[in-house]
């Protein structure tokens, strides 16, 4: 169809000539016009006017002269009124125009489809290099995480080729799932933004470790790709070591932001000048190590090893005073300075209090991860005077202790004061005095005075240590007290001791009453009530047959909260009794508020009956006072046959000594009874 040929189709007026026409065509590309049925044009965009040379309103009113149908786009070709014939692609749409039927009809010319067609190519091409010959690894992968899109640096950085990986699950590049590329993808997918995440400890495909920055996002699902998720991935490994560098040069490590091990050493050496010329010098290294940490690390990921190493660091040193100083020296160890140490005894002290609170579980994302420590300690000057020496004593040490089973600690100096040495080997070895089976009970008899009847007996610790012998519980108990160990060796005599009064039982033999010493940090913690009433519950013991003896000095000082304590555990029906009476120096006068059941005479003021008669006097007042508030009165460790005739002479209910019996196996009880 030729459009020249139609009536109406002029000269242009407006536009000179074609280049001008392609300019326009640039700005609004298609040209449209709008044919009514007649094939009158009725309406005409600049485009249109312009491709036919025409100005505007150029068109309006002409016959179109060629026939429109609806469809698929058609190639027409049109000689414009320069004579020169021009392919132009065609598509119509059928219109309602002012009320009336009408075709909407663009026109693209064959140079403008070029065009497009190039531009198209172009920003593909474009699009492709960027994307290639990307410094930062650009991964697609689609919404079951399947890759789609692997470019070189992918390759590169990760070691995976794209042909490994293409249509397959991204790669497993770290032990923690969550601290991965897959990781990031999940929460891209959830509509998460991850802007410059840092993964680190990532592996590459041949082993190694890559740190990497990773942006991810999830795209546009309207263009037919739902949950598709592309990630940019940089390699910061360079970027970290040499951040790591800086930070060792500064003296700091990373990751706790602790100082390192040369920031340590330098304070050591400063701490060491300071000291010259001080006649008692001492100052104490302690190194500490995380026992079978590769093994925790492997088992919880990298990622939460690193969490775990932060939490231990902060632990540690919310243990220790400010004048210690704490430093990250290798993966899993940390020194401790320990200044102004006068006795070995401190640092033994503030070991067992890092083990101790190493104890307690870590919480890394909702999981208890429990590690412990082996600590090795070494003492300025006997084990060298330059702090490279002194870091170096404390490592053997350590190794030492780890050695032996680890969670413990050791001096590296074998010639150690007596005391020193024994705090050590007690402490070290109450650590592991239950598990090992070394701890057990004697029972000691308490008669009734009047009618000479075994009416009770009390629990006594004791501990078969492998190299000290049986150790008696006056060498430990306060060793176990300072240390936090009275709280699990508590509840075992606890246990036993019910769980022997009930085996009594069950063998026919006359109901006792069984007395438990309690210490004051057994006493004073929050659970206790409940582990009475565990144990009555689990050993079925009627709860009066339960006696709980509590040393005076624990009451005294314990005051206003003692009395709610005993309260409490007196409402579960056990009897409180009060424990070496006499010597905690309290005035008498507290006794009216608490609700015991006994009281105990130390065995300091039996022993000097036959010394002197003041003695007499205050034992028989003791147990005036006790009859007159209602309670039983005992004397411990009588002796002699005079000890206990004065005894029966004063308001005494009950007596307990080697004179009557010494502390007994349980058989010996069970044939004390028969
Ligand atoms: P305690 O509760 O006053 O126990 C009485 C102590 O006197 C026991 O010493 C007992 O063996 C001793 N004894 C008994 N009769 C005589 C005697 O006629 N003469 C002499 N010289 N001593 C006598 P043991 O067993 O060495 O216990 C010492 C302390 O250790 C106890 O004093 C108690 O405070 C504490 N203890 C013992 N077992 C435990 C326990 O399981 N838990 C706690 N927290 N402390 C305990
Ligand atoms: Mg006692
Ligand atoms: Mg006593």
């Amino acid at each position: 169809m030729d459009y020249t040929s139609s009536p109406g189709l002029a000269p242009p007026t407006a536009f000179g000539g074609s280049g001008e026409a392609g300019a326009a065509a640039i700005a609004d590309p298609d040209g449209v016009v709008v044919v009514a049925d007649d094939g009158r044009i009725l309406y005409a965009n600049g485009a249109a006017e312009s491709l036919f040379l025409r100005g505007p309103g150029g068109l309006a009113g002409c016959l179109f002269g060629h026939p429109v149908v609806g469809g698929d786009s058609t190639e027409i070709e049109v000689f414009r009124p320069d004579r020169r014939k021009m392919t132009v692609e065609m598509r119509c749409t059928p219109i309602e125009w002012e009320g009336r039927a009408a075709h909407l009809v663009t026109l693209r010319s064959g140079q403008e489809r070029r065009r497009v067609r190039e531009s198209l190519h172009k920003s593909s091409e474009l699009l492709h290099a960027l994307v290639a010959y990307s410094p930062m690894a650009i991964v697609a992968a689609d919404g079951a995480g399947r890759v789609t899109l692997w470019n070189r640096a992918a390759a590169a950085i990760l070691g995976w080729r794209d042909l490994d990986v293409l249509g397959n699950p991204l790669p497993a590049t770290s032990d923690d799932p969550l601290e991965s590329p897959a990781g990031m993808w999940r929460l891209a997918l959830a509509g998460e933004a991850v802007i410059g995440r840092e993964l680190m400890s990532q592996h590459r495909n041949d082993g190694t470790e890559v740190a990497l920055q990773c942006w991810a996002a999830q795209m546009d699902g309207s263009r037919g790709l739902p949950g598709s998720v592309v990630l940019m991935l940089a390699d910061v490994t360079q970027r970290h070591r040499v951040e790591a560098h800086i930070r060792r040069l500064v003296g700091h490590d990373g990751l706790t932001g602790l100082p390192n091990r040369r920031q340590f050493r330098k304070q050591v050496e400063r701490t060491i000048g300071k000291l010259q010329g001080r006649d008692r010098p001492h100052l104490l290294v302690l190194q500490l190590g995380l026992d079978r940490f590769k093994i925790v690390n492997k088992s919880i990921g990298h990622g939460a090893g690193d969490h775990l190493l932060l939490a231990v660091a902060r632990r540690l040193a919310g243990v220790l005073y400010e004048t210690d100083l704490i430093a990250r020296t290798g993966g899993d160890e940390f020194s401790i300075l320990l200044r102004d140490t006068h006795h070995l005894r401190d640092g033994v002290r503030v070991a067992n209090r890092l083990l101790q609170h190493m104890t307690e579980p870590f919480e890394l994302d909702g999981q208890e991860v429990f590690v412990t420590a082996s600590i090795g300690i070494a003492v300025y000057p006997n084990d060298g005077a330059r702090a490279e020496d002194l870091i170096h004593a404390a490592d053997n040490a350590m190794d030492r202790a780890k050695q032996q089973g680890g969670n413990a600690c050791q001096f590296n100096t074998l010639d150690l004061d007596s005391d020193a040495r024994h705090q050590l080997m007690v402490e070290s070895g109450l650590r592991h005095a239950i598990e090992r089976d070394e701890l057990f009970l004697e029972y000691q008899p308490q008669y009734e005075l009047g009618s000479g009847r075994l009416v009770g007996v009390e629990a006594l610790l004791r501990w078969r240590h492998p190299v000290m012998g049986v150790v008696p519980p006056a060498r430990f108990i306060p060793i176990a007290e300072s240390c936090g160990l009275i709280a699990p060796i508590g509840s075992w005599v606890l246990q036993t001791a019910c769980r022997q009064l009930r085996a009594w039982d069950d063998a026919g033999l006359p109901p006792l009453r069984m007395a438990v010493n309690v210490s004051a940090r057994q006493f004073f913690a929050d659970d206790f009530k409940a582990e009475v009433k565990q144990v009555l519950r689990s050993s079925g013991i009627p709860p009066e047959r339960l006696e709980l003896e509590l040393t005076e000095s624990l009451l005294v000082r314990g005051a206003a909260g003692a009395i709610e304590v005993l309260r409490s555990l007196h409402g579960l029906g056990v009897r409180l009794s009060i424990d070496d009476f006499g010597t905690g120096y309290s005035g008498l006068s507290y006794l009216v508020d608490l609700p015991m059941d006994t009281l105990k005479i130390d065995q300091s003021f039996v022993r000097r009956l036959e010394q002197s008669h003041s003695y007499g006097a205050i034992v028989t007042a003791i147990g005036e006072l006790a009859h007159g508030l209602d309670l039983r009165v005992i004397a411990e460790g009588v002796e002699t046959e005079a000890q206990l005739d004065f005894l029966r002479r004063t308001y005494c209910d009950e007596v307990q000594g080697y004179l009557l019996s010494r502390p007994l196996a349980p058989d010996g009880v069970a044939r004390l009874l028969a």
